[in-house]
């Protein structure tokens, strides 16, 4: 198989005609009968719709789906989720990780509930709030506003790449612009939402990164990699970034059943979720900082960031009440001693939670 990487001899296929008409037609007639029945797609309010796009952003949508019924449940209107605190708005996140995604939403239900709880009925003005870019902006405005303007996601991409069998790049701005007006004369006016959600459907289901169904595609009499053979150098992909590799131990110091926790920066990567202790150092002289009768092994760990890779250790440290020797926690701060019960309540890194489950496995806090 051809490498897909981005390569400068690549041969530019001239574009083909576009058939406006010929897509919609088979794109929708094949929606109408095998569309994905999604939940959100039971509700056309911008709200629904906002939600279960944010979440989807970088999530799979069996993860995503209890977590837009438990948001729902607990907060059945934007206007709802606005009065919410941050922390518990952390909390139901919990597990679906990207918590910038989750700040956002909160700031973004504020400003809307300021707006007596009405979105704005645009692409450029959904732009304007927190934590809503170019596709999803189209997604809503298209679905919710009948806005006749594209959404553009790696899904599409994969498509109209394949389509028109142009060497189109994922995660490339300037190509996803190119698509985008690519698609601007196709998209049907009176069915925008139906149309894009077609196609975010047939990348999800027909057109896949690998092994592609044309057999049962609609657009396959159009699409011109299928027609060469070509689908799967398209499209292409850029160099992988590398990860760094960072060790980590993580400490875990219980005292009197209360466990340590401390709240992190903003702007770090825990995003001011609840972490426990860590040392940087790769190798820190366990045996000799805590004797073994005074630690519990919890293990190894790797969580794997965007950009980085974190091998973890981990320790629960058990401290004598009588003696105050808990090291200083990494923000300099005394830190907070929780019971099981809060311990649970919290937001904490996706990273570290892992630890937190293995010691509610044992009988050490209250
Ligand atoms: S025919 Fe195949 S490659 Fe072309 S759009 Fe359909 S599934 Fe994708």
């Amino acid at each position: 198989m051809k490498d897909k990487r981005i390569e400068h001899d690549d041969q530019i296929n001239p574009m083909p005609a576009v058939d406006p008409q010929g897509i919609r037609e088979r794109l929708l007639n094949w929606y109408d009968h095998s569309g994905r029945d999604l939940p959100w797609r039971q509700r056309q309010d911008a709200y629904a719709i906002w939600l279960s796009e944010i979440m989807l952003q970088q999530t799979q949508i069996q993860t995503a789906l209890p977590f837009y019924q438990r948001f729902l449940t607990l907060w059945p209107q934007v206007t709802d989720l606005a009065l919410a605190t941050e922390e518990q708005v952390l909390k139901a996140w919990e597990g679906l990780g990207y918590y910038s995604r989750a700040r956002n939403l909160h700031r973004t239900a504020k400003i809307v509930a300021g707006r007596e709880g009405q979105f704005p009925p645009s692409a450029a003005g959904l732009r304007q709030l927190p934590g809503i870019g170019a596709y999803t902006a189209g997604a809503i405005a298209s679905i919710a506003f009948h806005e006749a303007i594209p959404a553009v996601d790696g899904n599409v991409v994969r498509v109209i790449a394949r389509l028109a069998a142009q060497p189109w790049v994922r995660g490339r701005e300037a190509d996803r612009k190119s698509i985008e007006h690519w698609l601007e004369p196709v998209i049907p006016p009176d069915r925008p939402g139906d149309f894009n959600q077609a196609l975010m459907d047939l990348g999800a289901t027909r057109c896949l990164p690998s092994n592609p169904r044309c057999a049962d595609c609609p657009l396959r009499s159009l699409c011109v990699a299928a027609s060469e053979g070509t689908q799967d150098r398209y499209p292409l992909r850029r160099a992988p970034n590398k990860q760094a590799e960072e060790k980590k131990v993580v400490l875990i110091f219980c005292r009197d059943g209360r466990i340590r926790v401390n709240r992190q920066d903003e702007e770090g990567l825990l995003s001011g979720l609840y972490a426990f202790d860590w040392l940087d150092s790769t190798d820190p002289d366990i045996d000799t900082i805590w004797p073994e009768a005074e630690r519990v092994n919890l293990g190894h760990h790797v969580h794997i960031f965007s950009h980085r890779r974190w091998q973890m250790q981990g320790w629960l440290i058990l401290l004598d009440s009588s003696e105050n020797n808990c090291p200083e926690s990494q923000s300099g701060e005394e830190g907070i001693w929780l019971t099981r019960r809060q311990l649970d309540e919290i937001p904490m890194a996706r990273a570290l939670s892992v630890f937190r489950d293995r010691l509610f496995a044992l009988d050490y806090c209250r």
